[in-house]
């Protein structure tokens, strides 16, 4: 098995050596592509609108990872 621990970046589409600092989803599962863009269906990189009642906000979570 390589010890590759690298990942090709969403971001810049380049491959990078290093294990990726970040995982998201494109959307919430709720989501799940079928709904049709509208007032009240909405989604962009930061928010997800859905029916106008429930709602998605992107957070990030810092998580220590290194060894004391
Ligand atoms: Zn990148």
């Amino acid at each position: 098995m390589p010890d590759d621990h690298g990942f090709v970046c969403s971001c810049c589409g380049r491959r990078h050596p290093a294990l990726p600092m970040a995982y998201h989803a494109e959307a919430p599962i709720h989501w799940a592509g079928r709904l049709p863009f509208s007032r009240r269906n909405r989604l962009n990189s930061d928010q997800c609108v859905i029916k106008g009642e429930t709602y998605f906000l992107r957070g990030l979570i810092e998580r220590w990872a290194g060894v004391r």
